[in-house]
């Protein structure tokens, strides 16, 4: 397995899965949701909304991931997984946690072999980019997968750093 730390468009990316940091609707949102329906394309949302309607009636959880296919974008599936929003009074990282390691068993289910994750709930959720970082890159690196190559795509300088620190 490798693991590399990328700066850029996530969408731009050529693997077998892009990441995305979704909110439970499965209906679209902003930052890289956002960037990943508009560069993918109706498809997209159309196979979120059967989601909703056989599997996700209240909304996928926190922590759990699903896949549809990728539309226009350069790819076989967007993994779809939820972050949690940031608590400065309640310990979420095992949800945090929880995004990267079923997007891998979904990948590996799906026989992906390359996945492009995003800096989950890094942004509009609020997550320290150092902490987000740390759980990203730990969970990664601990996770028994089939996938032999895994790239966090960056979109910040500051996520891009705390990235780069973590792998150390
Ligand atoms: P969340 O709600 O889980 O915090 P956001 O989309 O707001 O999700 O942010 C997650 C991370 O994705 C942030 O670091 C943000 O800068 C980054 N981001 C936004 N657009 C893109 C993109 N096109 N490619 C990669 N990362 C992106």
């Amino acid at each position: 397995m490798a693991i590399r730390i990328l700066s850029g468009d996530i969408t731009k990316q050529h693997v077998d899965a892009i990441v995305n940091a979704a909110n439970s609707s499965l209906l679209g949102g902003g930052g890289v949701d956002g960037a990943i329906h508009r560069a993918g394309g109706p498809a997209i949302l159309a196979e979120c909304r059967e989601l909703r309607r056989s599997r996700y009636g209240k909304g996928l959880p926190t922590g759990q991931a699903a896949a549809t296919t990728a539309g226009r974008l350069d790819a076989h599936w967007v993994i779809h997984t939820v972050g949690p929003v940031y608590s400065p009074d309640e310990d979420r990282s095992a949800l945090l946690a929880s995004c990267y390691r079923e997007s891998l068993a979904l990948a590996d289910r799906l026989g992906a072999d390359s996945i492009a994750f995003p800096a989950v709930s890094a942004g509009v959720y609020g997550w320290p980019a150092a902490s987000a970082a740390e759980i990203a890159v730990g969970t990664v690196r601990a996770t028994d997968t089939n996938v032999a190559d895994i790239r966090f795509v960056l979109f910040t300088d500051d996520v891009l750093a705390a990235f780069q620190h973590a792998l150390g």
